[in-house]
């Protein structure tokens, strides 16, 4: 087991390497493994981040991210849910993407790398059977530095299996120069279509059916609570209307604690944006909300767009249970006796409001 390995657990090499590695994942689940944490981790942060890296790397081994893979795997194959299905391999993909760019361009210098931990463009397309596929036009091969828009060709069969309908206009072919069988991309295209085959290889197989029930019953409080984690992620319709003083005590507490800059960890990061969300703020707001906090920019950027489906769907933040569980219900006044989702208690005090005849909206 090496970091690459850890770093792309879905290669072939890692896959072998956890198999010559001895380890049973039946015994490992068994016991209080810190792969099994990690592999809750990386579900739990696929489900509501959008990404599986880690919020505390140093926490963890190579051998314990490695084998968190195989892990959360299973764990998705009991959650047996078609959205955590999408959802965790939308984020191995998304968080794939993230390294291999990083790696890319650091090893893109016109040196060859001698590490084991990054890999070169030319390692992914043979891991993904492209090499014959795809080919920099001669332009970007005379050029030892590469830039994002640096041209390829890639197999017309290639391009239109890769790409997606939904991805928009400029993917169309119509809107391509298509010549001899093959379509001219751009390299930061090309880093998308190696997203998407990733987001293909680990979705595939999944779910699974997990035949041992040893294996089951052992993850039975894992996959509960990464269940209780879907289920909160409910369509909910928009409020639009944002009157601070009304927010539940919880979200005033969260707000509260941005303010004074202080770090929110990702349970409560993720209840507060989409509590946010929610009630119809748009990115730009959110993200000055978090101006004070140590908080990425992009971070936050994404994991606002993730709340939101493509249909401008809005996903409720946690119940009122979850958000206990997480010691983020503070502060209970008497309008959460009679509610159990945040968002109710919100939509309450403006009703309350308004019976008293004031504008919520001012
Ligand atoms: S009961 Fe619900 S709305 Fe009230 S503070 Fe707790 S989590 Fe927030």
């Amino acid at each position: 087991m090496n970091a690459r390995h850890a770093r792309y657990p879905f290669f072939a090499a890692a896959r072998e390497a956890v198999g010559q590695s001895g380890v049973a994942l039946s015994e490992l689940v068994t016991t209080d493994d810190p792969a099994v944490s990690r592999a809750l981790e990386r579900v739990e942060r696929a489900l509501m981040a959008g990404t599986v890296e880690s919020e505390t790397p140093g926490e963890w081994s190579t051998r314990d991210e490695l084998l968190s893979y195989p892990v959360a795997r299973i764990l998705v194959s009991l959650i047996d849910a078609p959205a955590a299905v999408r959802k965790y391999a939308q984020a191995e993909a998304a968080t794939a993407y993230d390294r291999f760019t990083e790696d890319f361009e650091s090893t893109d210098d016109g040196l060859k790398s001698t590490d084991t931990v990054t890999v070169e463009l030319d390692d992914f397309l043979t891991e993904f059977e492209l090499t014959d596929q795809v080919r920099p036009e001669a332009d970007a091969q005379a050029t030892a530095q590469t830039r994002k828009d640096d041209a390829y060709r890639v197999a017309l069969g290639t391009y239109l299996t890769l790409s997606e309908p939904g991805w928009g206009e400029r993917w169309r072919l119509v809107n391509r120069e298509v010549a001899d069988g093959e379509v001219r991309i751009i390299r930061e295209e090309l880093y998308e279509l190696l997203r998407e085959a990733v987001r293909r290889q680990v979705a595939e197989g999944l779910p699974f059916v997990v035949g041992d029930d040893a294996i089951a019953e052992a993850l039975d409080a894992e996959v509960d609570s990464l269940r209780g984690l879907l289920a909160d992620r409910k369509p909910v319709g928009r409020i639009d209307t944002v009157v601070p003083e009304l927010f539940p005590p919880c979200m005033k507490h969260l707000l509260e604690r941005v303010g004074r800059g202080a770090e929110l960890d990702h349970h409560s990061r993720f209840a507060l944006t989409a509590f946010l969300t929610g009630i119809g703020m748009d990115t730009d707001e959110i993200v000055a909300v978090y101006r004070d906090s140590a908080l990425d920019e992009e971070e936050i950027r994404y994991q606002t767009e993730y709340l939101r489906d493509e249909a401008g769907t809005q996903y409720a933040p946690p119940s009122c249970a979850t958000m206990a569980a997480y010691g983020d219900c503070v502060n209970k006044d008497e309008r959460c006796e009679t509610i159990t989702h945040p968002l109710a208690y919100y939509a309450r005090a403006l009703d309350d409001e308004g019976e008293r005849g004031t504008n919520a909206a001012d």
